[in-house]
């Protein structure tokens, strides 16, 4: 293990621990700090700019090559984006309107493009060869394990018509939402590399720091990643209040942004935005970029109070948000996550923009500083964001629903019934429907969750995640990080549960058999008819209205949870071994006295066939 000796002297935050937390000989991670410079004409949404990248090769292997992503090249005619597109069984109604791609009909003047012009290593000239939306760069000199190199290259790009994520002038009328608009060093870490196509979704990138300079119309507001450097040059509700700002003479400002430790940089720029603020007390200052919409600004004022709620709860049940500063962009076309930002579309209704909102900060824990591949493993970003928001929409917005994730569930079961369910490890642009990509990544992702506290027990969820992100943060944690994590809290064996519910589509279905008399006693007879192995709550209820549960724990797990229902005496039973399709136990009262049998009154498990989970007396 090497340290990566880094000295950054405007973090406001101190990420020193985390340099020295790499994980063993076994993981690692790339480092990357880029300067870029960008100057952009508002007129015909062409830019140019310079990008320094200085790559520390943390890997143990000689680099040869390295790769860059160029995503602004997906958004043509003839491109993977758009062909994949128009072959998809169900394409995005965004991309996808009147039975035609939107790609297929951009011309010349509305395409995206990212062109490198020139690249150099350490000053000597390399060669380099687009492929659709990746560079693919030869080396002048390998870098040797634990070496830096200095890239330098010269780009030129466009600005798409905003046809996903990215693009001018979106449908609300914002000018710019500027995501994957630089030429981004692809990751090479310890599962190798990912210089993957811009297909649909989504990215995985080098952690690093960023300095960004970007030239633009004076008249332009700007907003996302990043601390500005210069708001007594730049005003518009970036300067220290009460101050005078000093603007430079001519027709463009200068934004000059940093940004340390993040894997990616995002910015929106309009000349019609509103730009609010507020400090938390114990948090990051929160910025609100927003249309000066006079239908929308109520909604946008509303928002933010409830930003700092959210901000709370989430730094309170997985950890402290580690930046200083937190944006709520208006643009892109629906919801994405960014470091330490977000585009969302702002002209919906309150409960539209407060829920898009509170998933999208959720993602700066899952992704933004939890930061697994998107396109291997996007449950455990889309998923655990889910679980998260689910919680806190609970809390914060006064539902207090005793199910609430009842909709996610309905998904999951949907989604079995549909016979079109691909196990989540199949990589994002390989789901044949996207559909099921969003059923199984987002609703069966935040089950993963839900139905590990109902394996381990709620409170030791909670510590799971806590301890996720304390071990895990400003890495690429995988799904085995995640089981581990819980194996440790938990004392139990996990490696079945990720297995069966992440790479099969097995299902668990469990039955109450037969519950008949013997004698004074009652016998209960339970059967496993899906794939997937679970542990069992059975919970008892007699007609003098008194209950009980018991608790078949799996053999292969382990150990046991804590009796859930700490008011109602728990009897723990053997283990029921999976191989066995049935298992049998007797209750110490006769059977007239029983009004009720039920499988996981709680209904965390996701049994696919929940009719034979509840037993009652026929007649
Ligand atoms: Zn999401």
């Amino acid at each position: 293990m090497r340290l990566i000796k880094t000295v950054f002297f405007f973090a406001l935050v101190n990420f020193t621990l985390f340099v020295q937390g790499q994980r063993s000989d076994s993981y690692w991670q790339q480092h990357v700090d880029y300067s870029i410079e960008v100057a952009m004409n508002v007129e015909n949404y062409q830019y140019q700019g310079t990008q320094q990248l200085i790559y520390t090769n943390n890997s143990p292997d000689e680099l040869t090559r390295v790769y860059y992503h160029l995503y602004f090249n997906a958004f043509q005619p003839g491109s993977e984006m758009d062909v994949r597109l128009q072959n998809i069984n169900d394409p995005d109604g965004r991309m996808f309107v009147e039975g035609k791609s939107r790609i297929a009909a951009l011309s010349p003047s509305e395409i995206g493009y990212l062109h490198p012009t020139s690249l150099t290593q350490d000053g000597e000239q390399l060669a380099f060869n687009e492929e659709g939306t990746v560079l693919v760069v030869t080396l002048a000199k390998p870098i040797p394990a634990g070496g830096k190199t200095t890239l330098e290259m010269a780009f030129k790009g466009q600005v798409p018509v905003q046809i996903r994520r990215a693009g001018r002038n979106n449908k609300e009328g914002v000018a710019l939402s500027m995501s994957q608009w630089y030429p981004k060093m692809a990751e090479y870490d310890f599962e190798g590399w990912h210089a993957d196509p811009y297909i649909a979704r989504e990215f995985h990138g080098v952690w690093g720091n960023f300095d960004v300079k970007l030239t633009i119309d004076k008249d332009y507001i700007v907003g996302g990643t990043g601390y500005l450097q210069n708001p007594q040059e730049i005003g518009h509700g970036y300067e220290a209040t009460g101050t005078n700002v000093k603007k430079a003479k001519g027709k463009t400002l200068t934004w000059h942004f940093v940004a340390p430790m993040v894997h990616d940089f995002m910015w929106a720029a309009d000349p019609d935005y509103l730009h609010d603020t507020l400090k938390m007390e114990n948090g990051p200052t929160l910025h609100f970029l927003y249309k000066n919409d006079p239908g929308i600004i109520e909604n946008w004022k509303k928002l933010q109070p409830k930003t700092a709620e959210a901000m709370e709860f989430f730094s309170k049940n997985i950890g402290k948000y580690p930046y200083e500063q937190y944006s709520v962009v208006h643009g892109g076309d629906g919801g994405m996550e960014y470091a330490m930002s977000t585009l969302i579309v702002g002209g919906g209704n309150y409960s539209g923009l407060v829920g898009v909102m509170i998933h999208e900060l959720a993602h700066s824990w899952f992704q933004h500083i939890l930061a697994n591949n998107e396109l291997k493993h996007g449950w455990m970003d889309e998923g655990f964001t889910e679980f998260i928001e689910t919680l806190c929409k609970n809390n914060i917005l006064g539902k207090n629903e005793q199910y609430p994730f009842v909709s996610h569930y309905k998904s999951y079961f949907s989604l079995v019934a549909s016979g079109k369910e691909q196990p989540q490890s199949t990589q994002a642009d390989r789901f044949d429907h996207n559909f099921a990509y969003g059923a199984s990544i987002y609703n069966k992702g935040a089950l993963f969750l839900t139905q590990l506290g109902y394996i381990i027990g709620e409170d030791k969820l909670m510590e799971t995640i806590r301890k996720y992100f304390a071990d895990f943060k400003f890495k690429h944690p995988t799904p085995n990080d995640i089981k581990r994590t819980a194996e440790k809290v938990s004392g139990m064996e996990l490696d079945w549960y990720l297995t069966d519910w992440t790479q099969t589509t097995n299902t668990i279905d469990y039955g109450i058999k037969e519950v008949s008399a013997n004698g004074n006693k009652t016998k209960i007879s339970m059967e496993r008819i899906g794939l997937m192995p679970m542990p069992l709550d059975i919970l008892v209820v007699y007609t003098d209205g008194s209950r009980e549960t018991f608790y078949t724990p799996l053999r292969m797990m382990r150990g046991e949870k804590k009796n859930p229902y700490g008011e109602i005496k728990r009897t723990t039973l053997p283990d029921w071994p999976w191989a066995y399709s049935t298992f049998e136990f007797s209750v110490n009262r006769p059977l007239s006295t029983i009004r009720a049998v039920v499988i996981d009154p709680s209904q965390l498990m996701a049994d696919v066939h929940l009719e034979n989970n509840v037993w009652q007396p026929s007649n």
